[in-house]
């Protein structure tokens, strides 16, 4: 695997693929990888020529400076992982590198971008967006791939290939979880071992959840979970049962596919996930 950190080097090596009509498949990642993150990657070596990985911690959409301190950083044990993987390039730039001749735009999609984490972690999805875009034009990869964990993030990089990179196909990926069902992400590190513990809680909730066998019903069990699960000590930022196709909320009577979404904070470290309804 090759490691960049300059645009340019990194699309001397592209080009050279590009020429050749190799598909350029690409993953962004903050690091800290783990099977979620690999499994991105396995979808797209199986569907691509060319794979890119890339690591950036990026600081606008942290809407908190501390979260920002507190993010994982284990960049040696990542490229090992990468490599394992069979990755073939990882581009690892700083912000001066990602941001160098920034297009810059008003992100504005709507409802889409200002429920759940839009409401609860603001300007966080403008700076997701900013930085997407950049690394879009940066690599200009033929697939796009993504985790279904961030299901709103993903919705919304749907809007912005729409919008600015027709040309790029979007991949959603399931996610991976912990054998007690916890959603794998780069925070879990973070939770001590009485709140790793606590936060099974979170998936067995979204799995009895989406198991209910109408939407009424689903939503009155949100209430009573909402209240077992902070009884239990978990900050629940929401709880919410909505629609795949524009994440409005869904009531009794909505058609089309639903599912349930959660944030909230575990101890000192905010987790989301997200379950499909039967
Ligand atoms: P992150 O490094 O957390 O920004 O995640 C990078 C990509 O990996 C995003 O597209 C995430 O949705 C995806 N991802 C994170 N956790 C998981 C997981 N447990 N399973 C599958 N994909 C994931």
């Amino acid at each position: 695997m090759q490691v960049f950190t300059s645009n340019s080097h990194l699309q001397g090596a592209l080009d050279h693929y590009r020429l050749e009509s190799k598909s350029i498949g690409f993953v962004p990642t903050m690091g800290a990888i783990h099977q979620g993150h690999l499994s991105l990657i396995k979808k797209a070596l199986a569907t691509c020529d060319r794979v890119v990985a890339s690591i950036f911690i990026n600081p606008r959409q942290f809407n908190n400076a501390i979260d920002l301190a507190r993010y994982p950083r284990t960049i040696e044990r990542d490229i090992d992982l990468l490599k394992g993987a069979g990755c073939h390039y990882l581009y690892n730039p700083n912000e001066a590198e990602v941001f160098k001749n920034e297009e810059s735009i008003s992100w504005d999609f709507g409802e889409l971008m200002r429920v759940m984490e839009g409401e609860y972690r603001p300007g966080h999805f403008e700076g997701m967006l900013s930085v997407v875009h950049q690394l879009l034009l940066i690599i200009q990869p033929n697939d796009l791939f993504m985790g279904e964990k961030d299901f709103q993030q993903a919705a919304l990089v749907r809007q912005l290939l729409n919008m600015r990179h027709k040309n790029i196909r979007f991949h959603l990926v399931g996610t991976v979880r912990e054998p007690d069902g916890l959603a794998m992400s780069s925070r879990n590190a973070l939770l001590s071992p009485e709140d790793r513990v606590l936060a099974r809680l979170i998936p067995s909730a979204l799995m009895q959840l989406v198991a209910t066998p109408d939407i009424a019903t689903c939503v009155s069990a949100i209430d009573r979970f909402s209240q077992s699960l902070s009884a239990s000590g978990i900050k629940i930022d929401y709880l919410q049962l909505r629609r795949d196709a524009d994440l409005g909320e869904m009531k009794p009577g909505d058609l089309g596919h639903g599912r349930v979404f959660f944030a909230g904070h575990v101890g000192r470290v905010r987790l989301i996930d997200n379950l499909a309804r039967n």
